[in-house]
């Protein structure tokens, strides 16, 4: 089998073996849910309800202002508990809509599909109803979908990659999917190949997922536009740029995205949901992740409504094993770090890692000792202690210079960092940093 990768990147212990039997459970939606206005990239959503207001599921409640952009839909029949700001996995408060579950799941009377047969859409069909339906990337970078589905008319895409890397260690949710909606995955891969005009359909697969390579083979032998890809199991294999130059042999210029080199890259979660859209009319208010880890008794793959909280997650997986030491929402390298459970899933929870205290290590900083083993193991080829040096000097221009923008922050250099600098902390920081700059300097 040929497999292949892309250069640089480094092998984590994988840790899939926490959950990958779990077949896939639907969570009861929770008698309290919390949806943030602000989920994705882009520009928030204006609540469109009031307190007291009853609303039904699938209902849109916040409504996208920007091209950029998603709504916001309610995950549960009930009423408006409440519009406040709370706390979500960012780490910030963002205005949200609370909302008291009344257990009765009605579904909003305008939830239907806009056709019966799902093959007969017109590319622009698809795009307003992915847009309506509020779907952004799953894969964790939540980024609306609609947008990536248009790309300008000088870029002709000829090629759609099929993203099933999921490269994140413990992290099962789109090996489950891959799975168990086999079929759908494939009308979805060819929806999107229609909508953007490609004639070619790649599916990425690590060989840490034999299964899958062959399952997805057996299904697809004899059919033209579509090719399996298995690929080296290597961090991080599933981003963006790193599946196109491995799959195609294309590099994505620097400052552009896959459609400057023709290929749209589509994650499995974000394809299904454009799926379930097309067939049902629901929007996005129901996700798949994993909840794993050795701080937690159940490992599991669940599907779980948009608004649940962290902590009724934890309680249904059997709650903490020994003491928390660390919760992230995502996986270990790319996630985020959270100091409480009472956050709620978003659109980008991929999973809800949980490190017991003495898995964490409780590492001690060092002066950096210039051994390049982070330019070694980038994989964008960046060089990743100057761009921090001057991130650290607040000379952000000048670290930009150096592909501050570049970094798709993937935490590889952090990992190999025999001195244990949080180097991409220090890249984040700068990259906010100079975001802040740029919009003074619009004003
Ligand atoms: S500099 Fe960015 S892209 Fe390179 S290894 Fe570090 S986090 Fe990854
Ligand atoms: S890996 Fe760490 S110690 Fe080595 S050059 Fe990079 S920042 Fe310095």
């Amino acid at each position: 089998m040929n497999k292949k990768t892309f250069p640089k990147g480094i092998h984590p212990p994988d840790k899939k073996e926490l959950s990958k039997d779990f077949k896939t459970e639907f969570f009861p939606a929770p008698s309290t849910i919390v949806i943030p206005l602000h989920q994705h990239i882009g520009a928030p959503a204006e609540p469109l309800v009031n307190k007291k207001d009853r609303v039904l599921k699938g209902q849109k409640i916040g409504e996208a202002k920007g091209f950029i952009s998603a709504p916001i839909h309610a995950s549960v029949s009930g009423t408006v508990k409440s519009i406040e700001p709370h706390l979500t996995p960012s780490g910030k408060k963002i205005m949200s809509v609370i909302i008291t579950n009344d257990g009765e799941d009605e579904i909003h009377p305008d939830i239907k599909p806009l056709k019966d047969d799902i093959s007969s859409y017109s590319p622009e069909e698809v795009r307003t109803a992915v847009r309506d339906a509020g779907i952004v990337g799953l894969g964790g970078a939540a980024f609306p979908t609609s947008v990536k589905l248009s790309p300008p008319k000088e870029f002709p895409v000829d090629t759609v990659i099929l993203n099933g890397a999921e490269c994140e260690p413990y992290l099962t949710t789109d090996y489950r999917l891959m799975l168990e909606k086999t079929d759908e995955l494939i009308i979805g891969a060819e929806i999107l190949k229609e909508t953007v005009g490609a004639s070619k359909i790649y599916i990425g697969i690590e060989d840490n997922k034999e299964d899958l390579i062959s399952l997805y083979a057996e299904k697809l032998k004899g059919r033209a536009d579509f090719e399996v890809a298995p690929l080296k199991t290597k961090y991080p294999q599933g981003g963006e740029k790193m599946l196109v130059k491995a799959i195609l042999g294309r590099e994505v210029p620097t400052g552009g995205l896959p459609f400057h080199v023709g290929v749209l890259v589509q994650n499995v979660g974000t394809t299904y949901a454009v799926y379930e859209t097309l067939k049902t009319g629901m929007p996005l208010i129901e996700r798949g992740l994993t909840i794993t880890g050795e701080g937690i008794k159940t490992p599991k793959n669940l599907s779980v409504r948009i608004g649940t909280m962290f902590k009724d997650i934890v309680e249904f997986s059997g709650g903490y094993a020994g003491n928390p030491g660390k919760l992230i929402m995502g996986g270990p390298m790319m996630g985020i770090s959270q100091y409480t459970d009472n956050v709620p899933v978003i659109k980008a929870t991929s999973g809800i890692l949980v490190l017991p205290d003495e898995e964490i290590p409780h590492k001690k900083e060092y002066p950096c000792i210039s051994c390049n083993s982070c330019v070694d193991h980038c994989p964008m080829n960046l060089v990743p202690t100057r761009i921090v040096k001057l991130a650290q000097n607040k000379l952000f221009e000048e670290s930009k210079k150096w592909g501050l923008l570049d970094c798709i922050e993937c935490g590889t250099c952090s990992y190999v960092c025999p001195a244990n600098i949080p180097l991409v902390h220090w890249i984040r920081y700068g990259k906010n940093e100079l975001m802040k700059l740029r919009k003074k300097s619009e004003k």
